[in-house]
């Protein structure tokens, strides 16, 4: 048992990310996110009860990013169900979260729904069979239930900064097409992607969005079941193998979590049975992971106990 509230170890781990000079590099390849202050920093603990133990800027809107990932995943298994495995893979893929390598040798198909190529074939299932803002609205709609708040919203000037700059991603998805694996134009399939990776939430809200991640598919808060048991167990599974891109052995290794992080710094972090984590810090490490973020929930697994892998 830990020996400090989790109050306290959450005040405590903000204050030393505060006093801390290393903070990472923002994004800049969106610019948009370049513009933001690196000197920020919250942690958010939400709990069964529907309370939120919160520290840091707790309150400031952040741009999500591929934090977004869970949730499409989440809402794109509902769609197509296991079938949705035939499109995309669920391995760890060992490169950077944009690389285009392993489609070439793969017919097209994304190692996991995480890394870009995966989620961009994801939003493609997400798409079929709607018009691209109904598919974008029915996400947004879905973060506002979770987070149990309409106040998350799409930041346009981010979605307009990716769409500018989005080569890479663009290239991403016309690889994919010529395999057969996207079904709907390119540049629908990008509009819907960039602009859910541009959702802006607070830790706060974010760390509500994720509850049912760590109470077997509901909010015990709400009643509110969002999916199976199950498939709460199976999207964990891919949080812990493949959320951090190539820094996921080293977040398990350090952190012991499933967990997403999203170029903007933010990272959901999930605490089976206990809590859901969200912490926020812009400057990232070289694998394009929040730098400070990952080190709060390093110290808060060990402080509280929480690793999935055994108490220290
Ligand atoms: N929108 C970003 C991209 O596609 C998401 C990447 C991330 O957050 O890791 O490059």
């Amino acid at each position: 048992m830990p020996s400090q509230s989790l109050e306290t170890v959450v005040a405590e781990i903000a204050a030393e990310m505060a006093a801390r000079p290393d903070r990472g590099q923002v994004a800049t390849y969106i610019p948009e996110l370049g513009r933001v202050d690196p000197n920020q920093f919250a942690i958010a603990v939400a709990l069964p009860d529907g309370s939120v133990v919160c520290a840091g800027d707790c309150a400031t809107f952040f741009s999500i990013q591929s934090v977004s990932k869970v949730f499409t995943l989440t809402l794109a298994l509902g769609l197509a169900g296991d079938r949705l495995w035939n499109r995309v893979g669920r391995e760890p893929s060992g490169s950077r979260f944009n690389s285009i390598v392993q489609l070439e040798h793969e017919r097209g198909i994304p190692r996991n729904p995480f890394i870009n190529a995966g989620a961009i074939a994801i939003t493609d299932l997400i798409l079929s069979g709607h018009k691209p803002r109904e598919a974008l609205a029915e996400i947004l709609r879905f973060m506002q239930f979770l987070a149990d708040d309409d106040s998350v919203y799409i930041d346009q000037a981010v979605a307009a900064s990716e769409e500018r700059t989005g080569f890479n991603n663009r290239a991403l998805a016309n690889f994919m097409k010529g395999f057969g694996v996207i079904e709907n134009p390119v540049e629908y399939v990008l509009g819907v992607y960039f602009h859910h990776c541009a959702i802006a939430m607070t830790c706060r809200q974010l760390a509500k969005a994720g509850t049912f991640l760590a109470h077997l598919g509901k909010n015990p808060a709400t009643g509110n079941s969002v999916v199976t048991a199950e498939r709460a167990k199976r999207i964990n599974a891919v949080m812990l193998t493949c959320g951090h891109y190539d820094g996921s052995g080293e977040f398990a290794y350090r952190v012991g979590l499933p967990g997403k992080s999203g170029v903007g710094g933010g990272i959901l972090a999930v605490v089976p049975g206990k809590a859901s984590v969200a912490v926020w810090s812009p400057g990232l490490d070289a694998s394009g992971n929040s730098h400070l973020g990952r080190i709060a929930l390093e110290r808060l697994t060990a402080r509280m106990g929480w690793s999935i892998f055994g108490a220290p």
